[in-house]
Parts: C-alpha cells; structure tokens; sequence
C-alpha cells in the first residue's frame, strides 16, 4: 500500500504555517507570544531539545527566552525563576525541560508553574481540565498525535487503542484523549500479562515505552494505524523508535517513522499552546 506513512513533518509544516499568520496578527494588535524555557544542567539530549524548541519559536516570530541554569542549582532557586516568569506579562509560556537533576521535585516544579502558562500540559489542574473535557493546555505529545489521526482521516470512535506505556507525560493522557474522541482504550506496561494478545488486538497502537525496535510484526493486527512515540539510539547509535518500522510497515495500514514522525508534532503543538496563551491575555 502506497502512502501509508504518516508524515510528521509535513503535517507539522502546515500547521506551524497557519500559526506564523496567527502570529503576525497577534503582534499587530501589541502581543507578541513569548515562551521561556528553563535548562537545569547540561544533559546533551536535553539541550538538543531546547535548541530545536528556540529555534521553532523563531521561525514563526515568536520570542523564545531560554534561562539556563548549573544543574547543582537549588531548587528553591529554580522556583523563584519561575515565580519570576509567572509575573512577567511578556510571556506566555513557560516550559521546564525534564528530567531534573534528582535533588530538585518534578512535581513541586510542575506546580509552581502557573497553570495559566502551563504549556507543556502538565500541570494537575490542567490534567484535571483535560480528564473533565474543559478547554485547556492538552500535553503536546498525545496532542500532537491526535493531530496527526486528524490530518489523516483516521477517526478513533469505535476503534479499540491500545497504548504501551503510563507515564504522565505521553501514556496516560494518550489514552485520555482517544478515550475523549469515543475509542475503546487499554493501557500496557511493564507488568501487562501477554501483552501480544491486547496489541493483537490494536486498531490503533500507540508505543510510549522506551525500547529501541520493541515493537515487531508480530504485537500489529493486519491494517493497524501504529504510532510511534519512542525516540532511542539503536545498535548503531542511529536514531529509532520503539517500532521495529521495516518488519512492521507492511502489516500496517498507516505508521509513524522515527525521526519525523511524532517528534516534530511535538514542538509543533507546543508553539500551538504558547499562541493560545497569548491569545487568551487579549481577551482578557
Ligand atoms: P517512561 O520511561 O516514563 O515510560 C515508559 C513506559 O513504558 C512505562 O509506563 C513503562 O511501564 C512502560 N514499559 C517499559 N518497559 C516495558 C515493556 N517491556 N513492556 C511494556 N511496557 C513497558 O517514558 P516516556 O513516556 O517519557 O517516553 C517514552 C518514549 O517516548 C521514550 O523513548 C521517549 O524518549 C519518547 N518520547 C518522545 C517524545 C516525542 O516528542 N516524540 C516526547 C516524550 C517522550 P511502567 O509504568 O510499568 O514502568
């Protein structure tokens, strides 16, 4: 079957396009969207991710503030950056790259942040709003794959999702947000019994786990929708998913690749959630 990739870059580019004009209009009438981002350390991977998250940013005439920090920083010191940024009305958005050095809380982190311009999703009160079905900051990774469903045609009502993996950040609100589009979900995870007998099952299959090609043909029903979340290094140190992507593509009706795949929808929904921000201070 020809085209069966769905292309997160594409996908991506249409809608970041859309965005510039949101944000030109945005700064016409005295806004212009700003978001900070904190790096606490310098773990390679992390500032990898920031660099790209700046540079979007600036590709659609956002301003992008980046504070950097020593990774022995106190966390009360990281709080006040953040109170900072809470009471300053240039931006908009306020994003924390994790993980965090292990003597500072995640969670305390995620709290302080106000809910307001909580960006990235995480906060509990902007969980609870996307768990209930109120408008809110819905966490840019299942976000940015339910995008991607979207600009395919695939609609999840009546389909049964399968997600592999319950983290906070991706898993859970996965299955949140197909549930909230009317699919039957079930969650996977380290201690699933048989977990080939749920994936075999999958209409669509979401991998959230973190192991470079776990994924093989054999876990994919015939004509299944696979979404790859996974970002590893396989044996060759090259960049994989959590789908073995050649054993499986065939099997599959529609997938995901890695790298180009959900990544670059990531970033793109969280330049999504800084313009709504800014967005909301003019209605204000
Ligand atoms: P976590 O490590 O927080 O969660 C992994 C999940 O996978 C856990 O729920 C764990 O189960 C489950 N798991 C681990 N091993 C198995 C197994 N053998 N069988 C079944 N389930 C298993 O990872 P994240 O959710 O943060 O990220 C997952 C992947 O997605 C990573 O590769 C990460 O790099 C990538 N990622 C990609 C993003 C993107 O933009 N494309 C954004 C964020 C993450 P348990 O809960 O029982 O431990």
């Amino acid at each position: 079957m020809k085209n069966k990739t769905i292309n997160g870059k594409d996908i991506s580019k249409k809608i970041r396009s859309e965005l510039e004009e949101e944000v030109a209009a945005l700064i016409e009438k005295g806004v212009k969207p700003g978001l900070a981002v904190i790096l606490v350390g310098d773990d390679p991977a992390s500032k990898t991710y920031v660099k790209s998250k700046q540079k979007s940013c600036r590709e659609i005439g956002m301003e992008s503030l980046l504070i950097e920090l020593p990774s022995d920083t106190p966390e009360e010191t990281l709080l006040a950056e953040i109170t900072k940024l809470n009471e300053n009305d240039a931006i908009h958005g306020i994003l924390v790259q994790l993980p965090l050095p292990s003597h500072i809380s995640e969670m305390k982190v995620i709290e302080k942040i106000s809910p307001e311009k909580d960006v990235d999703g995480f906060h509990p009160i902007n969980i609870g709003r996307m768990m209930t079905g109120q408008d809110t900051f819905l966490p840019c990774t299942p976000f940015g794959v339910m995008e991607m469903l979207k600009h395919t045609g695939i609609d999840p009502e009546g389909k049964h999702a399968v997600i592999i993996g319950r983290s906070n950040i991706v898993g859970k609100p996965m299955g949140q947000l197909l549930l909230r589009e009317n699919a039957t979900v079930t969650y996977c995870h380290s201690r699933t019994a048989d977990m080939k007998s749920l994936t075999n099952q999958a209409d669509i299959l979401v991998a959230a786990v973190g192991k470079p090609k776990m994924i093989t043909a054999d876990y994919i029903k015939e004509g299944a929708v696979v979404i790859d979340v996974g970002i590893n290094r396989d044996e060759n140190g090259k960049l994989c998913g959590d789908v073995d992507f050649d054993d499986v593509k065939e099997k599959a009706a529609f997938i995901t690749p890695v790298p180009g795949g959900v990544g670059p929808m990531t970033i793109t929904m969280l330049l999504y959630n800084t313009v709504k921000s800014a967005k909301r201070t003019l209605n204000r």
